[in-house]
């Protein structure tokens, strides 16, 4: 025989997914290089065309692997670049109630 919880219906599940946009202000930047030096995992490259002012601002080419710790964030002395949080709703589960 079948317990209460066995019998009880199959819902679907949400789980909330984060991830992280990278915003540069390029006429900001002055191409200093920290944050894509240091941003430990490898998400920020030099960008490969220039700013009004003639410097390479940095460019988000692996944006999947970005944890949002915030230190390109941080680094930056012209306050040209910050990270912002993308929270998106999925129903990729189903289990019971
Ligand atoms: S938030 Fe952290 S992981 Fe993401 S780009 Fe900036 S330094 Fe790299
Ligand atoms: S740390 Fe700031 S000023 Fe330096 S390259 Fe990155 S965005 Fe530009």
């Amino acid at each position: 025989m079948l317990t209460r919880q066995e019998r009880s219906p199959i819902v679907p599940e949400e789980e909330t997914t984060t991830k992280y946009e990278i915003v540069v202000n390029e006429d900001w930047c002055k191409g200093c290089g920290f944050c894509y030096t240091f941003c430990p995992r490898e998400v920020l490259e030099k960008s490969t065309t220039f700013n009004s002012k003639g410097y390479y601002p940095p460019e988000a080419t692996n944006i999947d692997r970005c944890v949002g710790c915030g230190l390109c964030e941080a680094i930056c002395p012209d306050f040209a670049i910050h990270v912002e949080e993308k929270k998106t709703k999925t129903t990729t589960k189903r289990g019971r109630k």
